[in-house]
Parts: structure tokens; C-alpha cells; sequence
């Protein structure tokens, strides 16, 4: 039987509920199987620790799924998916855009399926999903019946598990454009070359806030991909809204969302890079009371941190000179890598540097339905922080 033993002393982490073996952990391999296949686990007294999907070419070479000894098998993944689409705030008849699996943290570790409506997108990161991938689909319709199911599994780090990219319908077809409701909102999703599955999901809460808050406001929304804060903000009551992003397609999207929630007199959507946005803006004097910066990931490694951090405290800098006082600074970060003691110290810098002072209103993070294993502080990634100008 394929078996992985631990390396003594290299257990902890494991045993304490995180699902990553590294590959540096592992003291002896039996009976390897194909990439991807199941072993089980054990530590290094030969005790059994569960049973994982395991890939010996990739640095993280095994990812549990079990702390049983089930058989892994096609009534297996259709318990765990009628389990996970379940839990709290998941139900399939419930939002109508939502994450309905979240890969490790919904014990699926590299799958992750989103939900628009009726239509399924799925994104398999790991040779272990890629062999189960029909037990999967076949699950998927089984709990959820959606109208079609489509593969986004063009995203990068597949490569390092030795899969090739690809798009398409994996089940069914039909329109890849969607419209879904998120509160009040309708909102255009493309899933075929949105990015992501299409939506920022994972901000769904932080619109809701921003919402809130708006009212009255003049707001610019730095990266505002297909409108999501920019349209919270209007639908808040703001009184001008501008969105930046550099993704023609993405300014497209948010115009029509903007069209179709009757917003499009107060919003204005244009294709520009937010550092040179900023940076006009300051220079021709004008000023906001709402600024949202929720740039894309600025580093993947551990490498690249410092680089994020200038990138992050420039555009932040920029931001909070441009606020009005009592404006209010709605800035995300979605770095792994940069943690949430890093983005407050950054933070902290700019503020000194802009020689303006804040109040600290909240520090958000992503939405439920993108869970957070207590175990594994690699499934926190987001960081939403909310400030107020007091000067
Ligand atoms: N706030 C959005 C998600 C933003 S994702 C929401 O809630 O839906 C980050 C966005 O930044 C992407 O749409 C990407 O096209 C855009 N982007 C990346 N680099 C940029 C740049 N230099 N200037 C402006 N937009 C940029």
C-alpha cells in the first residue's frame, strides 16, 4: 500500500489539524503510487495520521483528506460535498453568488467550486482533485443540480503539479455571461474570462460595509475590476463614483451592472492604472471623501515582500493624501505572503508620511463562505482595513 512515513519531530503541524505534509517532512515513501493517488499517513512511530493526496513533485507533497480510514471513493466525495455545501451560510438554495467549496479549509483540499446562480464554476488546483475529477462533476450535480458546470482550470499553479491549463464547459453549456443578485445589486459575471471564476466573492461582506458607509460621499475605487465596491458605494446613497481598472473587459462589466441598477448617473468608469490615477488626481488638486484600494495580489512568494510593501504604501500614500477630512480609507490586500502585521505597520508608514492622522473604524477579512481553517493560517489571505481621516 502507498505509504508516507513523517520524519520524527516533523508530525506537529499535522497533528495539530493543518492538511500540508511538505516534502521535506517525509522520512521513507512506500509503494509510491501515480501522482495524485492516495496514501496513507503515518508518523514516525508508524501510527496512522490519515490518508492524503499525494504528489511527490510538488513541494507540498501531500494534502490530508481524511483522519480516517474510509475508502476514498465516489460515495466519499458526495458526502463531503453535501456537508460543505451545508455549513452555514452555504446553502444551495441560499446566496446567488457564493463559494460552495473553499479546497482545504472545506476539507477538499484543491477544489474549489463557486456558484453563480445556476451555473457551477470549478477550479481543480491538484493532481489529487485532477484524478477524481468525473467523481467530482458527478457529485456536483448530484448535490447541487446546477444547470452547467464550468472548468477554470487555467490558473498557473497547476503547472507545478505537473497539469496542463484549460477552460470549458466540464458538463452541460450555454451562456458563460450571467447576471447574479448580491443584496440589492444585480451584477454581470463572466466566467469564461472574468478572472478567478469571474467574481471577487470573497469581498462580498466588505461591499456591504462600504455600502453602509457611503452615503453622501465622493468615492473613487481604485481597481474596481467589475464594480463591486464602485456599485455598493452608489447603491449607499454616494454622491459621485468613480471606478478605475486597467481590464477593458472588467470596465465594461461594471458599466453595464452600473446600466442595469439604474447607478449609471452617478458612476463614471474609465481604463487607467490606478498609480497613475492616483497620482493624477493629487496633482490636479482633486479629493474624495471614499477611497477603496483593493489592488490584486502584489507578491505570490515569500521572495517578493518587500517589493509588495513599496507598492503597497505607495498607492496608500497616495490615497490618504486625496482624502477629505473625516474621508474614509477602504484599503485590501490580498497577499498571502504580506501578513496582517506587515499591512497595518504599512499602513502606520504612509499615514506618517502623508502626515495625516486615522482612526482605526475596522479590520475585516474575507467572507464566510471563504473559510478559514483555525489550523492553517495559510487559508486567511484577505485583509480589509477601514480607516477614518481625523484631519
Ligand atoms: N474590488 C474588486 C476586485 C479587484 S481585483 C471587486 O470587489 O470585485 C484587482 C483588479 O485590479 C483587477 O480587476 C485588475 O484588472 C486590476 N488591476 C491590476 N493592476 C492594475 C493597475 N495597475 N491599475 C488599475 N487596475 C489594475
Amino acid at each position: 500500500m502507498f505509504t508516507l512515513r513523517l520524519a520524527s519531530g516533523r508530525e506537529a503541524r499535522v497533528q495539530a489539524g493543518h492538511p500540508w505534509i511538505y516534502r521535506s517532512e517525509i522520512a521513507r515513501v512506500e509503494d509510491e503510487g501515480e501522482p495524485g493517488a492516495i496514501a496513507h499517513v503515518l508518523d514516525s512511530r508508524e501510527r496512522f495520521l490519515g490518508q492524503a493526496m499525494v504528489n511527490l513533485r510538488s513541494q507540498i507533497a501531500g494534502r490530508l483528506l481524511s483522519r480516517g480510514e474510509e475508502p476514498v471513493d465516489g460515495p466519499f466525495f458526495e458526502r463531503r460535498i453535501r456537508q460543505t455545501v451545508a455549513r452555514c451560510g452555504r446553502s444551495v438554495q441560499g446566496p446567488d453568488a457564493c463559494r460552495l467549496i473553499f479546497g482545504e479549509a472545506d476539507h477538499l483540499p484543491g477544489l474549489i467550486v463557486d456558484r453563480y446562480a445556476g451555473l457551477l464554476v470549478i477550479q481543480i488546483l491538484t493532481a489529487g482533485m485532477e484524478r477524481v475529477r468525473e467523481i467530482i462533476l458527478g457529485a456536483l450535480r448530484a448535490t447541487i443540480q446546477p444547470r452547467a458546470i464550468y472548468e477554470r482550470n487555467d490558473v498557473s499553479s497547476r503547472r507545478l503539479e505537473g497539469l496542463e491549463l484549460r477552460k470549458g464547459f466540464a458538463w452541460g453549456d450555454g451562456e458563460t455571461g450571467v447576471w447574479v443578485q448580491e443584496g440589492d445589486l444585480s451584477f454581470f459575471v463572466e466566467v469564461a474570462e472574468g478572472q478567478k471564476t469571474g467574481f471577487f466573492l470573497d469581498q462580498r461582506d466588505n461591499r456591504r460595509v462600504v455600502k453602509g458607509l457611503a452615503a453622501g460621499r465622493d468615492v473613487l475605487d481604485c481597481f474596481c475590476y467589475s464594480g463591486g465596491f464602485a456599485l455598493s458605494a452608489a447603491a449607499g446613497g454616494a454622491a459621485s463614483v468613480i471606478g478605475i481598472d486597467l481590464s477593458a473587459g472588467a470596465i465594461a462589466w461594471a458599466e453595464r451592472s452600473a446600466e442595469r441598477n439604474g447607478l449609471s448617473p452617478r458612476c463614471t468608469f474609465t481604463i487607467a492604472n490606478a498609480f497613475d490615477a492616483l497620482r493624477a488626481c493629487d496633482r490636479e488638486g482633486r479629493r474624495f471623501s471614499m477611497v477603496i484600494l483593493d489592488p490584486p495580489a502584489f507578491t505570490k512568494g515569500k521572495e517578493a515582500v518587500a517589493g509588495a510593501l513599496r507598492g503597497y504604501k505607495e498607492i496608500n500614500l497616495r490615497a490618504m493624501k486625496l482624502l477629505t477630512p473625516g474621508g474614509i480609507l477602504v484599503t485590501c490586500s490580498c497577499s498571502y505572503h504580506v501578513d496582517a502585521p506587515m499591512f497595518l505597520k504599512m499602513l502606520r508608514e504612509a499615514a506618517a508620511d502623508a502626515h495625516r492622522e486615522f482612526q482605526f473604524r475596522e479590520f475585516r477579512t474575507q467572507a464566510p463562505d471563504h473559510p478559514i481553517l483555525l489550523a492553517a493560517k495559510e487559508t486567511q489571505y484577505l485583509k480589509c482595513a477601514i480607516l477614518e481621516a481625523l484631519n
